[in-house]
């Protein structure tokens, strides 16, 4: 088994009398300040004038320029979104770097050579695997979310001290933390989220109510068979594997989970996920997204215009908003955020 981390094997003292600058204040970067100052970390955040500004001010922490922070900081956490970080670096980050440690929460600039970091720089990734929001709310709740850190470049030596020390401050290794490199995190990321947790889920939830609406049955009844109902079952694989959520289905639900699984995810589907991988390490998907960006993303609006329009978004707010509890973490979440 791989080597995991915990809170015992992180120096906790290892930052103290450091300034550690968190880039951006959004989905990840509000829960790495807050959960750091919580942690007793001497924290500043650094951002553009703006919604973001004012909720790092309200939340009572020290808001700077992007250039401002990392001038003053040790520890420089770049949580900016990753296509706009490249430019930000260029202009605001790189021109204030001397000695500071560089961070990242995702190895993909780096690993791409979209950020070339000084080589007088420390350079490494902590990357928790999970969405920002619940990195603060587990953080709240003493719990965590795991993390991945990875060790790009040490001139101090000290690089992995600090991964530790970082991953333990905002809650990550309650949870454990396993060593990577950033084109493993990189890769591995970015196939999880296109083939299996969002682009996977999305396309097999979005089948399977449409296949169950095309064939006459009511739109609700599909809305909770196949995307309400997800969240229970996959709460069951969280707490206890494929076998633990197999233990609570009823016999009929595991005989047909063996039987038709495999026909659906099919070799064809197998190898299609081998073809998105090799996209991904060969620099295909890198090079699509960093030129849809550049080209002002015609395609991302295009397709997220069409995918807010379908029946299964339209019956699910409805039926969400009969359901307040199913959604009062996010509600508190969302007010002044960037989402
Ligand atoms: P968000 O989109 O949530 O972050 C947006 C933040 O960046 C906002 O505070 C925004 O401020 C600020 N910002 C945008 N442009 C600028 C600018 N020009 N100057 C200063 N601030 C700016 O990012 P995420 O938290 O989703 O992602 C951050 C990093 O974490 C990425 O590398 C991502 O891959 C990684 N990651 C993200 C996860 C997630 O849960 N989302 C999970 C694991 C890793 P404003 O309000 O002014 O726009
Ligand atoms: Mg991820
Ligand atoms: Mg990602």
């Amino acid at each position: 088994m791989a080597k995991m981390y915990y809170n015992g094997d992180a120096n906790e003292a290892y930052l103290n009398g450091k300034k550690v600058a968190v880039i951006g204040y959004g989905s990840q970067g509000h829960a790495h300040a807050l959960n750091m100052r919580d942690s007793g970390v001497d924290v500043v955040v650094g951002l553009r004038k703006g919604k973001s500004w004012d909720k790092a001010v309200e939340d009572g922490l020290e808001v700077y320029t992007v250039a401002e922070a990392t001038a003053k900081a040790d520890v420089v956490m770049i949580l900016l979104p990753d296509e706009l970080q490249p430019k930000v670096y260029k202009e605001e980050i790189e021109p204030n770097l001397t000695n500071q440690a560089l961070m990242f929460a995702h190895g993909f600039n780096v690993h791409f050579h979209q950020i070339v970091p000084p080589t007088t720089c420390d350079v490494l990734l902590v990357a928790p695997k999970g969405p920002g929001h619940l990195v603060r709310r587990t953080y709240q709740e003493d719990a965590g979310v795991p993390a991945l850190f990875a060790i790009y470049q040490d001139v101090t030596g000290e690089a992995r001290e600090l991964a530790l020390a970082y991953a333990r401050a905002i809650g990550a290794l309650r949870a454990g933390a396993l060593e990577t490199t950033f084109k493993e995190e990189t890769e591995t990321d970015l196939f999880g989220e296109q083939a299996v947790l969002c682009g996977g889920t999305t396309a097999l939830v979005k089948a399977g109510f449409e296949t169950l609406v095309e064939a006459g049955y009511q739109p609700e009844l599909a809305y909770f068979e196949t995307l309400h109902e997800l969240k229970l079952i996959v709460d069951l694989m969280y707490e206890g594997g494929l076998a633990g959520m197999r233990y609570s289905i009823s016999d009929t639900a595991q005989w047909g989970d063996f039987v038709t699984g495999p026909r659906i995810v099919t070799d064809e589907v197998k190898k299609e996920m081998k073809a998105v991988l090799k996209d991904i390490q060969d620099g295909q998907f890198a090079k699509g997204w960093i030129l849809e960006n550049q080209a002002n993303r015609p395609v991302f609006n295009a397709i997220n215009e069409r995918e807010n329009e379908h029946l299964i978004e339209k019956v699910g707010k409805e039926l969400r908003a009969m359901m307040p509890f199913v959604n009062k973490n996010r509600k508190k979440e969302v007010v002044g955020s960037v989402e």
